[in-house]
């Protein structure tokens, strides 16, 4: 798996280790390795229901402690491994320890949580991608019902028609679709009817400006009815305040996700939650 991973790795950097050097070729090979090895960790953040306060899903978040250096963030990891080649593999170990911890919880705490893991283009442009991720829930025995694969829009748009087959072709086999980071970039309210989507994760960037003005609350308003008629639920991402959550809550959205409710936690420490009475905010 290893000679693999960093294979994936050369094949898809080629004359990107002479361009940039030493330093981004170590961490990238480190990185597969890492990969191959399992080392990646993968946290579990909750996402709330308004109605009831009840914990309903998780977002999976993958996590590398770089030996020697410390955490990295997602945001560059992930990139990196988009540039080498090694989003496959990587995509697939999240999404395989994701579904054992959840298949986990539900046996020791009886709760089945919908499952939510990010996809990157690069995995759902791959042709053997829909039959990867429905041999890994077959393996787990994780359901296609439980499990959203969150993609976002820039994601759609660079790669179109591979990306809408395989989401097609997954979604048609029980799993749902969320479109990530709604309301960053050029978010196309045309696209929402024709996408295979079915949850509208709004930007924590969104989320946070509903409290500066009315105007804004307005405009999340008018999107989550849109949404609720097209037939989307629609998750607050980045909800971090008491205020933001009595915001977005009176403009209609009904799920919400952030710090306010639960920080990303490893798998073991993600029964606190589940363990707070109803209604209570949760917190860390
Ligand atoms: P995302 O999918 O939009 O995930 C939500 C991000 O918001 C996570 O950042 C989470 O820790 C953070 N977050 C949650 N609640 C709050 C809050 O209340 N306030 C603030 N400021 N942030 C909050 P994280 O874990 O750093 O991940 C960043 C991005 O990296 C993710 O954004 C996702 O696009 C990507 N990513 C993470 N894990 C994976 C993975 O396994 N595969 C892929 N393809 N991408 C991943
Ligand atoms: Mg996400
Ligand atoms: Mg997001
Ligand atoms: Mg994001």
């Amino acid at each position: 798996r290893a000679d693999t991973a960093l294979y994936a790795a050369k094949a898809a950097g080629r004359g990107r280790f002479e361009l940039e050097g030493g330093e981004v070729s170590a961490i990238a090979r480190e990185l597969a390795a890492a990969v191959a090895a399992g080392d990646l960790r993968v946290h579990l953040q909750p996402v709330v229901a308004f109605d009831d306060g009840a914990v309903v899903g998780v977002e999976a978040l993958a996590r590398w402690d770089r030996p020697g250096h410390g955490p990295v963030p997602p945001s560059q990891f992930i990139e990196l491994a988009e540039r080498y080649g090694l989003m496959g593999p990587l995509g697939e170990y999240v999404l395989r320890t994701a579904c054992q911890d959840l298949a986990d919880l539900h046996a020791r705490t009886g709760r089945r949580l919908r499952l939510g893991v990010n996809v990157s283009g690069q995995e759902l442009c791959e042709p053997d991608y829909p039959a990867r991720v429905l041999a890994v829930l077959a393996e787990t025995g994780w359901p296609a019902t439980e499990t959203v694969l969150e993609v976002t829009e820039s994601t759609l748009d660079g790669q179109s028609a591979t990306a809408v087959a395989a989401l097609r072709a997954l979604r048609s086999e029980g799993v749902v679709v969320a479109l990530d980071d709604f309301g960053t970039g050029y978010s196309s309210i045309s696209r929402l009817d024709t996408l295979p989507v079915d949850i509208l994760k709004v930007d924590a960037s969104f989320t946070a400006t509903v409290a500066t003005s009315p105007r804004r609350a307005q405009l999340m308003r008018s999107l989550v009815a849109l949404a609720d008629s097209l037939g989307l639920d629609v998750v607050a991402e980045g909800v971090e305040t008491a205020e933001q959550h009595v915001l977005v809550r009176d403009v209609g959205c009904r799920f919400g996700q952030g710090w306010l409710f639960g920080r990303p936690v490893p798998p073991e420490q993600f029964p606190v939650y589940l363990d707070l009475p109803d209604r209570a905010p949760l917190q860390v």
